[in-house]
């Protein structure tokens, strides 16, 4: 039994991908407990990223405090063509928002429920990948700051979907595409001035998950309705647990809550 706090869940990149529960200061192998019964207690409150504890967040995974103040809530975070640290210009917390945008992006096409863009800082890309539940990816172009990341998916969002449909992901696989034949078709897409930016390496990540049955029709559980999650763990893909009866749960959008795990 493990009580916490809980984060979502790290994963390592491997056939299949391997995952690990993230309670408090806790780490739980997972892929073991694939068709054993496990249980998910919610103790009725949440943690903040700034430490506050309170029965329930106001937006997001977020206090009042921090989704108004905290540069980690910030426009920019949702939308990073809005970027504007490596201009020197403050959104919320100049230093911090250096840090995080002023380093090496990723743009890059995946096929999760179909064909997507999306970004991601250099040192994240498989997990981001792995996170979003995506079966192949391929790097699109590699940028020096987030804001430049944006302004490319802006432009690639013209063609493409950015978000992934999470119910037909969590169907099963999506039938294969061929991602270099996009790559080098939308490469032509984007204005002229970035496509210096295309990145040389055409290799394809396939990512395989360890799920036994995919559900047929998504039920998606939330603590704060049900208190309680209990049942046999058919799978996991992307940030979400498969439950026995069609039920998933998402474990990001879980982050904070406080909760005892029974493996
Ligand atoms: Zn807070």
């Amino acid at each position: 039994m493990y009580t916490g706090s809980l984060d979502k869940m790290n994963s390592i990149l491997e056939n299949p991908v391997k995952y690990s529960f993230v309670v408090g200061d806790k780490c739980i192998d997972l892929n073991d407990f694939i068709g054993l019964k496990i249980s998910i207690d919610w103790l009725g409150n949440v943690s903040c990223v700034c430490g506050k504890s309170l029965n329930k967040f106001y937006r997001q995974n977020f206090c009042y405090q921090c989704f108004w103040n905290s540069p980690l809530a910030s426009q920019s975070i949702f939308k990073p063509e809005l970027c504007t640290a490596d201009l020197g210009i403050e959104e919320r917390d100049l230093d911090w928002e250096k840090k995080f945008q002023i380093a090496p992006h990723y743009v890059y096409l995946a096929n999760s429920s179909g064909l997507k863009v999306g970004i991601t800082r250099k040192t994240q890309k498989i997990t981001r990948w792995i996170d979003q539940g995506a079966s192949q990816a391929i790097l699109f172009a590699e940028v020096p700051n987030r804001r430049l990341s944006g302004i490319i998916e802006v432009e690639l969002k013209k063609h493409l979907a950015d978000k992934t449909n999470w119910r037909r992901m969590l169907s099963g696989e999506p039938e294969k595409i061929d991602l270099l034949e996009k790559k080098n078709e939308y490469s032509e897409k984007i204005p002229s001035e970035l496509r210096r930016f295309v990145h040389s390496d055409d290799e394809v990540t396939n990512i395989n998950y360890p799920v036994k049955v995919f559900p047929v029709k998504v039920k998606s559980l939330s603590l704060s309705k049900v208190k309680k999650i209990e049942g046999k763990l058919t799978g996991i893909k992307g940030q979400y647990l498969l439950f026995e009866n069609d039920r998933v749960f998402n474990v990001r959008s879980h982050k904070g809550y406080n909760v005892k795990i029974s493996l």
